[in-house]
């Protein structure tokens, strides 16, 4: 932790900044409550602000206070004015994502401009391109990360249930439902003030969990019975789902999001994956259960990274060789995947 005087001195009410904060590409509810959370916040400390995501997100997202002026970077009326606020802007806060990448096209433009950068997120090997960066990898969500902030800087007075409802979305989903193993104290002290605040919980859950469409149940239903695969001697089960498999059951963004987990729950089975079909390759999710890390795997053979047991990744090659190269090395490396499993275990006898 480092600057923090700096920081709050960027963000003080005396001086009106033009802001604009954004996400990584395909925001989940981590990263949109943050963004709009910390948008919520900067515009009660009087200062003009403005939400741009590199892509659209789930409509079960979209009941989040200022969500309808977020701005979607891929909406073509809106790109070259988009590109403008940014070289234009005075900060440009970065949220749930540590490398310009998860920008895509957006990220050139990011990293071009001239504004005061803050990075706040609990993501790995974070790149160092800001000003001020307020990271972790032991805060379970970047939500409980701004609330920390909003603290540290002596401002706990500003947050509302708005605010509450918006960083209680991403560390309820962030969690897996309170059920992961990043669910510490700390995270629990968290959001018992968030309710606190008056975030209601038990509808937040029912609008994130609860909203699916019939096609989306369809389509559950269609990839457990016929596209889930169970590599038994590797305690590795995944669903591979092609772009025919989307549009039969007319799928929207976020349709697939949740959907590696069931594999993941499978008795015995340590690591679950998920891959997509997209028009330029194979978009991968990858879980893992106990000490097994698929950030590293995914790195390293899948241009991707993320989370000890959540991570994802990408390729280039069409879904039946991505599937047999995942195959390959699953069997390949299952001793490295493994060992620290082992070697735990064998502690614990
Ligand atoms: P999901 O499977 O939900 O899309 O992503 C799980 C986690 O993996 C995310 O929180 C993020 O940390 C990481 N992740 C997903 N896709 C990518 C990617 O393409 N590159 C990197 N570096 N991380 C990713
Ligand atoms: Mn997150």
């Amino acid at each position: 932790m480092h600057n923090l005087d700096l920081f709050k001195e960027q963000i003080s009410s005396s001086s009106p900044k033009k802001i604009i904060i954004t996400t990584h590409y395909k925001p989940d509810a981590d990263a949109l409550g943050s963004s709009l959370g910390m948008a919520n916040y900067l515009k009660k400390k009087g200062h003009e602000v403005l939400v741009v995501t590199p892509s659209d997100y789930p409509s079960f997202l979209n009941w989040m206070e200022g969500n309808d002026e977020v701005v979607n970077f891929e909406d073509k009326d809106k790109k070259k004015w988009v590109g403008e606020k940014i070289q234009d802007a005075d900060i440009i806060f970065c949220l749930d994502f540590s490398c310009l990448s998860r920008l895509q096209e957006m990220g050139d433009l990011v990293k071009s401009s001239k504004a005061f950068k803050v990075n706040i997120d609990h993501h790995q090997d974070p790149e160092d391109f800001a000003e001020f960066t307020y990271w972790s990898t032991k805060a379970a969500a970047t939500c409980e990360l701004v609330f920390e902030l909003i603290t540290m800087v002596g401002d706990k007075d500003l947050l509302d249930q708005d605010i509450a409802e918006c960083l209680y979305a991403g560390i309820m989903t962030d969690t897996g439902g309170f059920k992961h193993p990043n669910t510490t104290k700390n995270i629990h002290l968290v959001t018992a003030e968030l309710i606190g605040l008056g975030a209601d919980n038990a509808k937040i859950a029912r609008l994130i969990y609860d909203t699916n469409s019939l096609n989306r149940l369809k389509f559950l239903g269609f990839a457990l019975t016929r596209r889930l695969e169970i590599l038994e001697d590797c305690q590795t089960a995944y669903f591979a789902i092609s772009k025919k498999d989307l549009r039969k059951y007319d799928s929207r963004t976020g349709d697939t999001e949740g959907l590696v987990n069931y594999a993941l729950s499978l008795d015995g089975v340590k690591i679950a994956a998920l891959f997509t079909e997209k028009k330029d390759g194979v978009k991968i999710s990858f879980r893992s259960a106990e000490e097994v890390e698929v950030n590293k795997f995914a790195a390293t053979h899948f241009k991707g990274g993320g989370h000890k047991n959540a991570a994802g990744g990408v390729s280039d090659l069409n879904m039946k060789e991505t599937i047999q190269k995942f195959e390959y090395l699953i069997r390949e490396n299952k001793h490295i995947l493994f060992n620290q499993l082992e070697l735990i275990n064998e502690k614990n006898q």
